[in-house]
């Protein structure tokens, strides 16, 4: 795409005319991700041009790929799970031995930095060279990742250093901060992927293919007003967001998108059985009265809400089966049961199909759902069907593909009518999720309490006709929960991110007395603070929270982390992990960040007395609930402080650290 003479975020180089194919050069890439790590949380970072115009240097779809591949510090598409397995100790010692410096030195420093990469880097600086090696291309840093990605055993050891000392003597300026960090599989420079989306369009489409860059960036804008052209770019980020819903792999829509554009992108990048799209969610309510409203004079139905884990079951046409988690993790060796099962329920006309499913724990003596406890007692992985305990019934409520065709464009009238069709339930073994159409309060009301006891969270309340197309790409409220916490007036639970934690004291001395959570804003992308937390903690949780998270202890704040000095933890943590937790109730506080703005402009919201319930492991920090999502009710009817006697309802404890 470029050619000629560039500056590219503060570097100078030679651009070659395309047939002679020039490379990105890596401090390309390191320089745009000093300037994200930089402006994170500014209007610049978020308009997502900074990388956007890396990306619209590369000539070739190699490069482009690359490029992408090292912004989300992935070696290949997630669901292969392809993991560059580098520890600590191995980049410690390839650092100290690139550079020279002693590895108790480097040890020191990292501990007290923090951060390996920024030690790395200026570790660099110290270094004298007989001759200077080539410089990086960003290309040639990634088949390295690769590389050492892709070797395993003891002897991979060595040749690992060696592959990363190679790297380190030809690094100039920031750049080994950032291959450390990629090593390190920690980029955090706090890039989201729905950001890295959004810059590829925005570089896609102002540079169109075929075209040189820059001056496509002008030429692709002629004629367009600024705001017209926002909404343009906005509306194929958009596609190219649905379309890497359905296909998530980069190495199949990048050279689409160089080759035909993205306009063309639905018809070669499709839904495949075998490769796990991204799971439908669903937004909070508060009560029924909310779900008529929303919905208004729109058909829905009410599901059972399971609490299991999310299958998503894919028969390929080969009859092969398998089955990928909510994260798109594949699951298939954990649930061999399923796996034998599945051709037993399934009609002979069904080739191949995509089953949005609920596997939930299963007691087949007394012929009841158990809770969700139980079921992540099971073994995650290469699991013999022989040595299965847990039972599991799977809870079927969607069907996204059938025969080779995608369903995700129809309603969910006509997909449950075809989930129906094409399959039989057995009893503790593959059933429909249980469901009412009704629109009368009563009845839903009835429902819910039905749900609870029998032992699911609440309900799913979800559009069949208007609007009713299975939303991926941009977030919707055609499905509604409906958790069963409202049933008893004690508040809701949550899923929040732990960014720190502060030193117990008395009976909890030597440990973590209690922890700062947050929630996870999409639009900015930053976690806010929203609670400081200090019960429902058995005395095994918090020793395994205390193992766990000394791990991730950070020097400061992550530049993408809102938090009020007064709430300051006594040790900042990374974003690694999302707790369940339940509240009494919401209130608004000026040292609080979640949802600031939302309801007043000067104070966000909080939780009132909140308890831990569990850990979320299913979901990434980025996950986390919303602050858009913490007051459920939305701006209009925003909690103010609400009564304490609350509390008593709940018994939760004050305060204990
Ligand atoms: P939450 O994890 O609280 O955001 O709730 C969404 C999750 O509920 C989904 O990811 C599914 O794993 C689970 N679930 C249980 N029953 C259903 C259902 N009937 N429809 C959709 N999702 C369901």
């Amino acid at each position: 795409m470029c050619t000629g003479n560039k500056s590219l975020n503060g570097v100078v180089f030679n651009v070659l005319p395309n047939f002679l194919f020039h490379r990105v050069p890596y401090l390309a890439v390191a320089r745009t991700f000093e300037k994200i790590e930089e402006d994170s949380g500014s209007a610049l970072y978020r308009d997502c041009s900074v990388l956007s115009v890396c990306l619209s240097c590369c000539s070739c779809s190699e490069d482009l790929l690359c490029c992408v591949y090292l912004c989300l510090n992935q070696l290949g598409p997630a669901y292969m799970g392809l993991e560059l397995g580098v520890g600590e100790t191995v980049l410690m010692k390839a650092v100290a031995q690139a550079t020279g410096r002693q590895l108790d030195k480097i040890k020191a420093e990292a501990a007290e930095k923090g951060d390996l990469g920024l030690v790395a880097e200026s570790s660099r600086n110290n270094q004298r060279m007989m001759f200077q090696p080539a410089n990086l291309i960003a290309g040639g840093v990634f088949n390295k990742l690769k590389d050492i990605g892709n070797m395993s055993g003891n002897s991979a050891m060595n040749k690992k250093i060696d592959i990363i000392k190679g790297l380190f003597v030809a690094c100039r300026f920031s750049e080994a901060r950032y291959i450390v960090r990629s090593l390190a599989g920690k980029l955090r420079i706090g890039l989201a992927e729905q950001s890295v989306l959004s810059a590829l369009s925005q570089a896609v489409c102002l540079s169109p293919p075929g075209q040189d860059f820059p001056p496509a960036v002008i030429d692709a804008g002629k004629g367009m007003s600024a705001e017209k052209q926002k909404a343009w770019i906005e509306e194929k980020s958009l596609l190219l967001k649905q379309t890497y819903c359905e296909m998530p792999n980069y190495d199949v829509i990048i050279p689409v998108i160089l080759k035909e554009g993205i306009d063309e992108l639905p018809k070669h990048c499709k839904l495949t059985p075998g490769v796990p799209l991204r799971p439908m969610l669903a937004h909070p309510t508060k009560g029924v009265g909310e779900v008529m409203k929303r919905f208004d004079e729109a058909a829905f139905t009410c599901e059972y809400k399971y609490d299991g884990e999310r299958a998503q079951i894919h028969i390929l046409e080969n009859g092969e089966v398998r089955i990928f988690s909510r994260n798109q993790e594949d699951n298939t060796t954990k649930y061999p049961d399923i796996i034998s099962r599945i051709h037993t329920v399934k009609n002979e006309s069904v080739i191949s199909c995509v089953l949005d499913t609920e596997a939930v724990a299963w007691d087949r003596e007394k012929k009841q759902i158990q809770p969700f406890q139980v079921l992540i007692t099971r073994k995650r992985k290469d699991v013999a069907a022989a040595d299965i305990k847990v039972q599991v019934c799977v809870y079927a409520f969607d069907l996204l593909y059938l025969n080779g065709e995608s369903l995700v464009k129809q309603p969910l009238s006509c997909r449950r009518a075809l989930l129906k069709k094409s399959f039989q339930e057995k009893e503790g073994e593959f059933v429909f999720a249980r469901a009412i159409d009704s629109d009368n309060t009563d009845a839903i009301a009835e429902f819910l309490e039905q749900s609870v006891r029998d032992s699911c969270e609440g309900l799913m309340v979800k559009t069949l006709e208007k609007d009713a197309t299975y939303e991926i790409a941009k977030r919707s409220h055609n499905w509604l929960k409906l958790k069963k916490d409202y049933l008893d007036g004690v508040g809701d639970t949550m899923d929040l991110c732990v960014i720190g934690a502060y030193l117990g004291k008395g009976k909890r001395a030597g440990t973590y007395g209690g922890f700062l959570l947050a929630c996870y804003d999409e639009d900015n992308e930053e976690f806010q603070s929203v609670c400081k937390i200090g019960t429902g903690f058995k005395d095994e949780d918090l020793e395994q929270h205390y193992k766990f998270l000394k791990e991730h202890i950070l020097p400061k704040p992550r530049p993408y982390y809102r938090v009020d000095q007064s709430t300051e933890p006594d040790l900042w943590l990374d974003a690694v992990q999302v707790w369940e937790v339940k509240c009494a109730d919401l209130s608004l506080s000026p040292i609080y960040k979640a949802g600031m703005g939302l309801c007043d402009p000067e104070k966000g919201i909080s939780l009132r007395f909140p308890r831990f319930l569990r850990i979320r492991d299913d979901k990434k920090p980025e996950e986390a609930t919303s602050g858009g999502q913490v007051p459920p009710l939305g701006p209009s009817e925003c909690p103010r402080s609400r009564p304490l006697d609350l509390l008593n309802v709940q018994g939760s404890a004050p305060w204990t650290f």
